[in-house]
């Protein structure tokens, strides 16, 4: 017998799972999420939020540093790292609330405990001293995962740790060495370099943050060189070993082995799903590798079973799960919702200068064999970029030759990450050079650097 019966139970109250029980019970559905630990999810608590929180601050120590250009001057001006973190730390739980208060709003039964499921239709909640059985209809796994670790580099959490450790260390190391150059390792490089970390960011692919265009990587690259962060790409990293005092990350490139000593490793490779403990096995769930597999509706293989978010593989993105969480409730209520297309998903990074991009790069639209119409806009020749002091960066577009087709978009520069929306839009309602070039963007904005862009794939810029 069931404790309690449920038309749908979300296992994991992340981006995926929490949006997901909004929608489903916005569309009449009886909704629980089990949830181990607080709403939200790693993007909330431990991810897309409180790094930006932390973001924010060195961007404004950044600019303080720099005030002088401004016609400011402080004679003593300090940082106080801790005040950072708390700030940060009381942005997550302040939003995690807010999901509390949005599932009592729709009727949403928030279940704590850790879920398991227990034969198809049934899930078993364990919570200290006691277990329940929950009847569901549908049940929606929505675990998220967790940062990837391999044996020769061991997690410590002390002096090789995970984005969680770096996001509340108690003091700004003198040294870091960071493995892996993808956003979360990018956006760590920042934060510390900002206040004083000497940071080395170890990349074994040719470039910081590979899935960007090449363009922009090297742009980035050249400023994080600039500001005093060492790259290390083409270089793989063979071992870290800890000791009472520091760390040893040993790595390995067309040079040779090195050794590189630093009081704080931070690992940043990646992440598996989790999907352990969950009773797929018992279920024949199908996996791959440490992901769930889903169709595109996000069904696995057993009935009445589903799963969303970064669980059921890459792009591990909040946006992604939130996206597909709808998707996958919509079609359990028999509506005909729009398949969620990954080649529209806007990818940001938010150190700064800030990365945002939508659709191909230039080296994936060449490779597709397209003609390409490529434009792009300085920011060094933009009023408002001039005007607010952010010179550094450029808008890249690319189009197909042919029939004006916006392939990519590549923003590097400030505000890129909000910019980056107007051409998510464009691409989704598959906007042509044309109508881009037509749109009338607001003086002074830098998104008037998109329609100087797009006219420079033609020859017409005007203020270049
Ligand atoms: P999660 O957010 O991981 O949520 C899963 C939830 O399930 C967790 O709360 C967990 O406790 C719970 N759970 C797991 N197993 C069980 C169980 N058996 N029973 C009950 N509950 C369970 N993405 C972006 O889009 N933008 C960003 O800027 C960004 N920044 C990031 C920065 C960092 C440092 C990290 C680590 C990630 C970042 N991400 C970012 C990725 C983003 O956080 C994830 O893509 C997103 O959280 C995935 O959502 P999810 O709902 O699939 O899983």
């Amino acid at each position: 017998m069931a404790d309690k019966q449920f038309d749908v139970l979300i296992i994991g109250g992340g981006p995926g799972g929490y949006v997901a029980a909004i929608r489903a019970a916005q569309l009449g559905l009886s909704t629980a999420v089990v949830e181990k630990d607080k709403l939200g999810g790693i993007c909330l608590n431990w991810g897309c939020i409180p790094t930006k929180a932390l973001l924010k601050n060195a961007e404004v120590y950044n600019l303080l540093k720099h005030a002088d250009q401004f016609g400011f001057t402080f004679d003593n001006l300090k940082a106080d790292f801790s005040k950072a973190v708390k700030r940060s730390r009381d942005t997550s739980n302040r939003l995690s609330k807010g999901i509390e208060f949005l599932f009592k709003k729709n009727k949403i039964e928030h279940i704590p405990g850790t879920a398991k499921i227990a034969a198809k239709g049934v899930v078993e909640v364990t919570q200290p001293g006691k277990t329940d059985r929950i009847a569901a209809k549908h049940i929606i796994i929505a675990t998220g995962a967790r940062p990837r670790s391999f044996p020769s580099i061991p997690i410590d959490k002390k002096r090789i740790i995970t984005s969680t450790e770096a996001m509340v260390l108690p003091e700004v190391p003198k040294r870091m060495v960071i493995i892996g150059a993808g956003a979360i390792g990018v956006e760590f490089a920042y934060l510390y370099s900002s206040y004083g970390t000497e940071v080395t960011i170890v990349e074994m692919m040719d470039s910081l943050l590979p899935i960007e265009d090449r363009e922009v990587t090297k742009a980035l690259r050249r400023v994080f060189e600039k500001s005093g962060i060492k790259v290390m790409t083409e270089t793989k990293v063979e071992s870290a070993t800890a000791s009472d005092n520091d760390v040893t990350v040993t790595v390995s490139n067309k040079d040779g082995k090195k050794e590189l000593k630093a009081d704080i490793a931070l690992v940043a490779i990646g992440v598996q799903g989790n999907i352990e403990n969950l009773g797929l096995e018992a279920l024949g769930v199908k996996t791959d590798r440490s992901f769930i597999t889903v169709d595109e509706h996000y069904r696995t293989n057993c009935e009445g079973i589903y799963a969303i978010g970064d669980v059921d593989g890459p792009p591990w993105l909040a946006h992604v799960a939130s996206a597909e969480g709808i998707h996958c409730v919509e079609a359990i209520a028999g509506k005909n919702p729009h398949p969620v297309d990954l080649g529209n998903v806007p990818g940001c990074t938010y150190c700064q200068p800030q990365v945002a991009s939508v659709g191909m790069t230039e080296e994936k639209a060449r490779e597709k064999g397209y003609e390409l119409k490529i434009g792009r806009y300085p920011f060094r020749s933009h009023g408002k970029a001039i005007a607010i002091n952010e010179t550094e960066g450029f808008v890249k577009l690319i189009f197909d030759a042919k029939y004006g087709e916006l392939l990519g978009a590549h923003i590097f520069g400030s505000e890129a990450t909000e910019m980056i929306a107007e051409l998510v839009a464009a691409r989704t309602l598959e906007t042509t050079a044309e109508q881009l070039i037509q749109t009338i963007h607001a003086h002074p904005t830098l998104t008037e650097g998109v329609g100087e862009a797009a006219l420079d794939a033609y020859g017409e810029a005007i203020h270049i």
